[in-house]
């Protein structure tokens, strides 16, 4: 895999350099005559493609239409990385497309994408996207809201974000045709526009995340000229629909980049565009909230590099803890609210507030708030309360939380945590020598545990530690 990187691509970028220097005007995707690659000079096998991309590919050649693998998965396998899916680009319009294969499904409401199944895979295959013209509706900041314009393979290509997406897989001869530099850049190990960074940035905030995101995927830099504009151009993320972005924010978290991905968008102003309370709380330099977060990434990563499963109920749920603790410390402290009352409108608070920024559908909502409401019951240890906990549908989640919030050094928390690894193993430890749960009660990352205090009797009457960390200042 790394011999590709230095060997072949490094060859195969030395005939591109030549040719690019002879195509091209100065800067700038002015190539009048695409690179094309042939099979000899690349490293790209069939057989390292699916059986499933190869069918659709050569349906549609053999329907007579131009058919390419495009994108993330030529760039990937150039770049000696698993693809995790493979895109196809083709001359063939959406019903024609859709007439060639059994099992096929228009979606997609500013570009119509296909998707054709092939026995266990989904294939996104899209018609060669025409160029931006005026006739493009746009929003008041440059952003393309429809976008249903077919055109050739060179004009699909200008239209792609990054020159190294821009890489086609030619099924008639399997060559890769190279219009943008994407082979010169990908040599250089450089994330790289098409086009006037500004402007493709208007057009499509999305590109900043995945500039990001796909610039530690690959182990690249951004080029200087395409890193310039992102900090400044941040708040048009504010435009994008935040169902748009949920998916966005997935790809970024729920990866084994995730660390870098945080580190990147925060370096860029992005971060407090997507999770405005979590990057309050960075800010704000508490060392167990950084060290919660970071954690929580750290095991996601771990999780997706083991191919176990990984939910974003679960980093939601990490990701938000912070402001959560600290709203249902306020709710609790200053406003007198009973802890389950607190507990529940905290969490509605919280919720509310992120969802206008990314919209985190209900099925994930739902159980990262149970996350949420299970953990002051791990302070319960008495009783039958034990065993209805240890068997509670969410408990594993809620445990694993636990484990996550002792880890990062929240006070009290690591003893509960081995409490509760030992109590899973069937019999009981012992309480503390004071009977009395340790004083995880409000805290909040980072802070000293909170001494006792006299509470009120009542409904909402509990022993310190029944709330699930609350306190920062
Ligand atoms: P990965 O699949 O690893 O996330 P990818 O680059 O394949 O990365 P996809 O979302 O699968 O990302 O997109 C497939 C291709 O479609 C990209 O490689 C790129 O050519 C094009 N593309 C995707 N999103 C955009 C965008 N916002 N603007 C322009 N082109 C895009
Ligand atoms: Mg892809």
């Amino acid at each position: 895999m790394t011999e590709r990187r230095g060997g072949i691509i490094g060859a195969v970028a030395d005939a591109a350099r030549e040719f690019h220097r002879r195509v091209t005007k100065t800067k700038g995707p002015i190539i009048t005559e695409p690179l094309r690659i042939p099979r000899d000079q690349h490293p790209i096998s069939r057989s390292s493609i699916s059986q499933g991309t190869l069918k659709v590919l050569y349906t549609l050649k053999d329907a007579g239409h131009e058919a390419y693998m495009v994108g993330g998965a030529v760039r990937d396998l150039l770049a000696g990385i698993e693809p995790k899916d493979f895109d196809i680009a083709t001359s063939a319009h959406p019903d024609e497309i859709r007439r060639l294969f059994r099992s096929c499904r228009l979606v997609g409401r500013r570009f119509l994408i296909a998707h054709v199944r092939m026995g266990e895979e989904i294939l996104e295959v899209t018609t060669f996207r025409g160029p931006i013209t005026e006739s493009h509706e746009r929003d008041e900041t440059g952003r393309i809201l429809s976008d249903n314009v077919y055109g050739t393979l060179e004009e699909d290509a200008f239209r792609r974000d990054f020159s190294v997406n821009a890489l086609y897989y030619d099924i008639r001869d399997f060559s890769i045709v190279d219009f943008a530099g994407g082979v010169e850049d990908l040599r250089q190990r450089s994330l790289r526009l098409i086009g006037d960074p500004e402007l493709r940035y208007r057009e499509d905030p999305v590109r900043m995340l995945r500039a990001v995101r796909i610039a530690n995927k690959l182990d690249f830099s951004i080029a200087p000229a395409t890193a310039e504009p992102i900090h400044r151009l941040a708040a048009l993320l504010r435009e994008i629909p935040p169902a748009r972005l949920f998916d966005e924010v997935l790809k970024l978290f729920l990866s084994r980049d995730a660390v870098a991905n945080l580190e990147g968008l925060r370096k860029y102003g992005l971060f407090s565009h997507l999770l405005p309370l979590t990057d309050e709380a960075l800010d704000a330099g508490e060392p167990s909230v950084e060290a919660l977060i970071h954690r929580a990434l750290v095991n996601t990563a771990a999780r997706i590099v083991a191919d176990q499963a990984v939910t974003p109920a679960f980093l939601f749920a990490a990701m938000l803890w912070p402001a959560y603790a600290k709203r249902l410390q306020h709710l609790e402290r200053k406003q007198g609210h009973a802890p389950p009352v607190a507990q529940v409108q905290a969490a509605e608070e919280v919720i509310a507030h992120q969802q206008l920024r990314i919209a985190i559908p209900k099925r994930f909502s739902l159980p990262m708030r149970e996350i949420w409401s299970l953990q002051p019951r791990f302070e319960n240890r008495r009783g039958p309360r034990v065993k209805r906990l240890l068997t509670h549908p969410r408990f594993r989640a809620a445990y694993d939380f636990l484990l996550l919030r002792g880890q990062s050094g929240e006070p009290g928390a690591a003893e509960l945590a081995e409490w509760w690894t030992q109590a899973q193993k069937g019999s009981l430890p012992p309480l503390p020598q004071d009977n009395e749960p340790p004083p995880v009660e409000a805290a909040a990352p980072g802070q000293a545990p909170k001494k006792k205090r006299r509470r009120r009797g009542g409904r909402g009457r509990r022993k310190p530690g029944d709330a699930p960390g609350g306190e920062q200042s």
